[in-house]
């Protein structure tokens, strides 16, 4: 729409006009500045992004490094380990045997691990896949509590199973679960100071009496070390995240081992929860199927 010439206004209208003229340039100048401020954003926004796919690329890149540089390693230990419980190079006597075999042990649980971070450090992260079977929860969470026996001594910690209320069965991939509480436990350990004292324990979830219902086992992982601040724990489960945690440690992990715990725990169907310990402390609570065999089809 075209102005009409000064000339031929009605005076009257002009003040209104003016003002109406004011109004317009200071929304215009408005606007190019709102607009300025825009692509500014727009550009920090695009730079960040660079920055950060960049910082990806190279984490994804040093732990795919880290990963191949530690299997080296573990296999020669385990070579050496073999070649000991062999007898071929002397005889052992019945301690040194249960001490290597231990030993042995840890290599494997390393060795999967190990295996497990090359497959969290590719780019496209497609399905866990399980190897779920129906099994004893009990044989499991003592494994893992003997693996970390050596640890647990030498911390001056604690660990106690209770296994109460254990359901018979339940329905998971043994190895994945021994990464989940090997990371849970590892943690505890890393983090309780001497004298600090970590339980596991199990319970059935209560479900509604009917057959269609899935069933759930709870194991929980606690400790009474300086916990996670409740604004931090969310973010704890993320990928890469480590936290100066109350007590100012981080542990020198790489903020993996949460972040694939919960992959593995969801891929079983399961949720995975952080509370602060009665006392304090962290308390990990993480759901399995049950799958325990429901009347109409035992036979
Ligand atoms: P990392 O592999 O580096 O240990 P995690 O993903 O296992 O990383 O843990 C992420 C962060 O959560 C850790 O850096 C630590 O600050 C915190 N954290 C995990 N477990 C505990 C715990 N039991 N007590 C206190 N802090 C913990």
């Amino acid at each position: 729409m075209t102005t009409p010439p000064a000339t031929e206004r009605d005076p009257r209208a002009q003040p209104a006009e003016g003002a109406a003229e004011a109004r317009l340039r200071r929304v215009e100048r408005e606007l190019l500045d709102a607009g300025r401020e825009l692509s500014c954003l727009h550009r920090e926004l695009e730079a960040q992004r660079e920055r950060s796919k960049q910082e990806r690329a190279e984490r994804e890149e040093l732990l795919s490094v880290v990963s191949h540089e530690l299997r080296t390693p573990v296999t020669v230990i385990s070579g050496y380990g073999k070649l000991l419980l062999s007898e071929e190079v002397g005889p052992l006597n019945a301690e040194q045997r249960k001490f290597l075999e231990e030993s042995q042990k840890s290599c494997r649980r390393l060795d999967a691990f190990i295996e497990k971070l090359l497959v969290a450090s590719e780019a496209s992260r497609g399905h866990d896949v399980l190897e779920l079977g129906r099994a004893r929860l009990a044989p499991v969470l003592q494994g893992v509590a003997e693996m970390f026996r050596p640890m647990l001594d030498e911390g001056d910690l604690r660990l106690s199973l209770d296994l109460a209320a254990e359901p018979t069965e339940a329905r998971f991939d043994r190895v994945r679960l021994e990464q989940v509480l090997a990371n849970l436990v590892g943690n505890a350990v890393k983090f309780c100071g001497p004298g600090g004292s970590i339980e596991i324990a199990t319970r059935a979830v209560e479900t509604p009496d009917d057959p269609l219902v899935p069933r759930w086992v709870e194991i929980s992982v606690c400790d009474d070390g300086p916990g996670i601040a409740p604004g931090d724990r969310a973010r704890a489960f993320e990928p890469y995240v480590q936290l100066g945690g109350s007590g100012g440690r981080s542990g020198g992990g790489l903020g993996l081992g949460l972040a694939i715990v919960k992959r593995i725990v969801e891929a079983h169907g399961g949720r995975i929860d952080l509370e602060e310990r009665v006392g304090g402390g962290c308390c990990f609570r993480f759901t399995l199927p049950l799958d325990a065999p429901r009347p109409q089809e035992s036979s």
